[in-house]
């Protein structure tokens, strides 16, 4: 499943440039999808939303650093463990429960996002 950053994320930034697919964006800014993947053209997010590669997309929280779930791979095909969740030093990275995935369906995401 994706994994999710609580509120008590005290915005140190060590999550950011660990993510394999740059899944992770600083509270208030906005994401792409084409951002650390191989994305071109048109990609179909999770909820069914059809995006732009480029096209700026609204941030997930304004406060703290947030997770796009259709770029959260659990860094399977990457590393053995969520890299978020092994830097942070408030324990701010955990599961997210709404994205429930198989290990095969995050990796089928992973040759998604990357090819
Ligand atoms: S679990 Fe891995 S892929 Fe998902 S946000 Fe954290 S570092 Fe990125
Ligand atoms: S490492 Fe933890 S505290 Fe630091 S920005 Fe990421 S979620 Fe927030």
């Amino acid at each position: 499943m994706a994994f999710k950053i609580l509120d008590k994320c005290i915005n140190c930034g060590a999550c950011e440039s660990e993510c394999p697919n740059h899944a992770i964006y600083e509270g208030g800014r906005k994401w792409t999808i084409g951002k650390g993947t191989n994305i071109s053209g048109f990609f179909v997010l999770m909820d069914g939303t059809d995006v732009a590669a480029e096209q700026k997309m609204a941030p997930y929280s304004s406060d703290v650093y947030y997770v796009v779930p259709s770029k959260c791979t659990e860094c399977q095909g990457f590393f053995d463990e969520p890299q978020c969740a092994s830097v942070c030093p408030v324990d701010s990275c955990v599961p997210d429960l709404l994205y429930p995935e198989t290990v095969d369906e995050l990796l089928s995401k992973k040759v998604r996002l990357h090819g």
